[in-house]
């Protein structure tokens, strides 16, 4: 949720409507400077305060003891099924509810380096034995720990270090004495099983690995603007009145080839869809959210995390991540997180981005902008560059954002110039965004967080002891300055969001062929990408790897054409209409190539038309905008009523959703009958373009594989592919990631020269979306190596 929750965004506008006309005129009037000194005093009634306390009691980001117990609990019992994915991460949940350095912790690290060490990962089982080792692991508790670490170095093949432990392990063993009880003697057990599993190993070594030599993929030709910092140098810095800044070819651009390579400045995991929000007291979730598989900061997927020291809810991929961190950001945001949670990512992200800066850079540009300011009351002030065309011939400098040598770097100052729109937001909008600002700054004054958000070190230490020399409810001036800065942010991210988005892997992972969508995964700030206007046709395609962002080229773009990216509303995806009204919270009419070939010549969109209905009696397509629709073979004269079929392609979508919960529970038969039945229904009033046909062949497509049956799997996934092909373009990203599924069906049913052309395929179209470097194009390049190794193998079997 970008924006903050429902209550809160309902009690605002009721107090929104409750107050004083002339006030409210101020309000809407007042620059960002005059908002916050408003918003100070509005904030001062008990009731705002009160409700948002109770909103945030429900979001626990607290370490809460018998939470962790709750999960260890669960914990063991997944890895007593033998299900170690879950354990790891029940045990992770425990591990982040758990003070630091508690023996308490160190059990939880313990257990989870088992799990770990059953799903293969030993380098990582090895750090969390390490851990464990750190934060104090009980003494009676350790030879069996050591033990499974020196089985971890021996598959490792570093015999040298596991005979070391061995020998640690063992004399642990005999000092510990007592030789009868049963749990020593399965260790002593143990212990000679693995002595013996060294010799074998010390007597015939394995081959050393092969290196992955190969693997690293074409390299790129990349060379660096001397301009712009992260864009190529086949790009120009462009300003005019009408598309503001912009970026240009310089010369000649080739698909595929990377235009932009930017980390964000300031990016914030989402919390993902099943927040924890519960009024009960113990009902603990278990379900996963982006917080338990990324890592708070540096968004790569977690393994093993790292828990807060002093929340539950920030888990890093590192000790390291964990550190720079909490430098920061965090030691300022720790104690906040239920509020954070509460008022939504963007207010998160303005916090974070104030906290990035320092306070002595957003200082001087909060000044900067006061002074830039001719008249204070006017509320075009943020806005006032772009009115300032710069002079024909200066070049780059004078463009906003640039520094004095005309250079634009990914820094605080270009994203203090991303457009606000202050006077094109709607009052009460803006309203919400500073009594939200406000009360985060009023909690960092009475948390004791002054200091640190004013980059002093007097905060160092624990952050929770109050050292309220402010007594009083006013913010501080230097607060109020913080808290202008991250109202302007707020209202920037409105048009300057950028979405984090990574493909995520569906279901439990264990399946020969990979299910992904993509998925949310932060919400961004990247200047350097701002740069692009939007276009429902764009020639760009953006991916990501971590906090880092590549814009690539997705067709030829000639010398001097603008390079478009889509802000979300894709031509493929919706009609043109729909678009403009999404594009309209941007505060822009589109004038694309799309938007105006189907807004000016009338015809009725691809999109609408394809993902049509048809008629229930003789399957022909239907027509009509208004309620009723009619057939369109004027034999026929059926007609049929908007909402009845509406409803049909709801109950629709609800039997599809069952029968992927029936795949889930691995009733994989029972799923196929179900699908098989959707898609008869599914004949009788959609078009046979429907997108959800190309999903259910999809889904089948999947069950099919889980069963083995790939021939079976592979039949319905070209269908699929037809019909994404048809909507999204036989050179989409969509078609891609279709293509590689297919790919690993044929690899997996060993369909040699298909696959072979189907990786060839994918890996073409892959590419150019996603760069030579991308996870998939590897694991295309090991298909291909594989199979062509295969006929050697099969050859020395027979
Ligand atoms: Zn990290
Ligand atoms: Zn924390
Ligand atoms: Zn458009
Ligand atoms: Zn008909």
């Amino acid at each position: 949720m970008a924006l903050p929750g429902p209550e809160w965004r309902g009690l605002l506008a009721r107090r929104w409507a409750e107050l004083d006309p002339p006030l409210r005129e101020r309000l809407a009037a007042a620059s960002l400077h005059d908002a916050v000194r408003l918003g100070c005093d509005l904030l001062r009634t008990e009731e705002e305060e009160v409700a948002l306390v109770r909103l945030c009691q429900r979001v626990r980001t607290g370490k809460e003891p018998e939470a962790a117990s709750f999960y260890r609990e669960q914990g063991n019992r997944e890895f007593g099924h033998r299900r170690y994915q879950m354990a790891l991460r029940l045990y992770s949940k425990a591990a982040s509810h758990e003070l630091p350095s508690s023996p308490e912790v160190s059990v939880c690290f313990a257990n989870r380096s088992a799990a770990l060490f059953h799903l293969e990962h030993f380098e990582v089982c090895l750090e969390d034995i390490a851990r464990a080792e750190s934060h104090g692991y009980p003494d009676r508790l350790l030879p069996k720990v050591l033990l499974r670490k020196a089985e971890c170095l021996l598959c490792l093949g570093r015999l040298q270090d596991a005979a070391d432990a061995l020998s640690v392990v063992e004399s642990k063993i005999h000092m510990d004495g007592l030789m009868t009880s049963p749990t020593h003697q399965t260790l002593l057990k143990k212990l000679s099983q693995l002595k013996v599993k060294l010799h074998e190993k010390e007597r015939c070594p394995e081959p050393a690995q092969e290196a992955r030599g190969d693997m690293q993929g074409k390299s790129e030709i990349w060379e660096e603007n001397d301009g712009i910092s992260g864009a190529s140098s086949s790009l120009s810095l462009n300003f005019d009145t009408e598309r503001g800044r912009h970026l240009v070819a310089s010369q000649d651009i080739m698909p595929g080839q990377s235009l932009l390579k930017e980390e964000a400045f300031v990016s914030v995991l989402c919390p993902g869809e099943s927040l924890p929000l519960q009024d009960s007291e113990t009902a603990w979730d278990t379900r996963v959210t982006n917080a338990d598989l990324y890592c708070h900061r540096c968004l790569r997927q977690l393994l093993a995390s790292v828990p807060c020291r002093g929340c539950s809810y920030a888990k890093y991929c590192s000790q390291d991540c964990a550190d720079m961190a909490w430098e920061q950001y965090h030691r300022t945001e720790c104690s906040l997180g239920a509020l954070l949670l509460t008022l939504g990512v963007f207010c998160h992200v303005a916090l974070r981005t104030v906290l990035l800066a320092g306070f002595a850079e957003v200082n001087r540009l909060v000044e900067w902008s006061h002074s830039g300011d001719k008249d204070p009351h006017n509320s075009k002030a943020g806005c006032k560059c772009l009115s300032e065309t710069p002079e024909p011939g200066a070049g780059t400098r004078g463009i906003p954002g640039c520094d004095d040598s005309g250079q634009y770097h990914s820094s605080y100052q270009a994203v203090f110039h991303l457009l606000p729109h202050t006077e094109q937001h709607s009052p009460e909008h803006k309203f919400l965004c500073m009594l939200s600002v406000v009360a985060i700054c009023k909690q960092l004054q009475e948390a004791g967080l002054h200091a640190a958000v004013l980059n002093q070190e007097s905060s160092e230490q624990w952050p929770k002891t109050k050292t309220s020399e402010q007594t009083s409810d006013e913010l501080s001036p230097e607060l109020k300055t913080v808290a202008e800065a991250m109202l302007r942010h707020m209202l920037q991210l409105q048009c300057n969001a950028q979405a984090i988005t990574v493909m995520q892997e569906l279901g439990p992972g264990d399946g020969a062929v990979v299910n992904k969508k993509p998925v949310r995964l932060a919400t961004a700030f990247f200047p350097v990408l701002s740069l692009l206007n939007h276009s429902c046709c764009p020639n760009t395609s953006v991916s990501f790897s971590g906090t880092a962002a590549t814009v690539r080229a997705s067709q030829p773009i000639p010398r001097g054409q603008e390079i478009f990216h889509c802000y979300g509303p894709h031509q493929c995806r919706m009609g043109a209409a729909e678009r403009q009204q999404l594009l309209r919270q941007y505060f822009f009419e589109c004038h694309c190539r799309a938007c105006l070939d189907e807004l000016e010549s009338d015809v009725k969109s691809v999109v609408s038309m394809r993902n049509s209905f048809c008629c229930p009696s003789c399957q022909a397509p239907m027509q009509g905008e208004e309620d009723l629709l009619c057939c369109s073979n004027e034999a026929c004269a059926t007609s049929v009523s908007r909402e009845n079929l509406s409803r049909r392609l709801q109950d629709l979508q609800q039997q599809i959703k069952k029968a992927l919960d029936l795949l889930r529970d691995r009733k994989a038969d029972q799923a196929i009958k179900m699908l098989l039945k959707c898609q008869m229904d599914a004949g009788n009033f959609l078009s046979p373009e429907h997108l959800l046909m190309g999903e259910m062949e999809d889904h089948l497509a999947q069950v099919y594989a889980t069963l083995g049956k790939w021939q079976e799997a592979a039949r319905h996934l070209k269908k699929s592919i037809g019909i994404v092909e048809m909507h999204h373009g036989p050179s989409s990203v969509e078609t891609g990631h279709e293509l590689f599924k297919l790919a690993q069906i044929l690899f997996n049913g060993f369909a040699v020269s298909e696959a072979l052309s189907t990786i060839q395929r994918a890996e073409e179209i892959l590419s150019v979306h996603c760069g030579p470097q991308s996870a998939q194009i590897q694991e295309l390049q090991e298909m291909k190596t594989c199979l062509s190794e295969l006929p050697r193998s099969i050859l020395q079997r027979t």
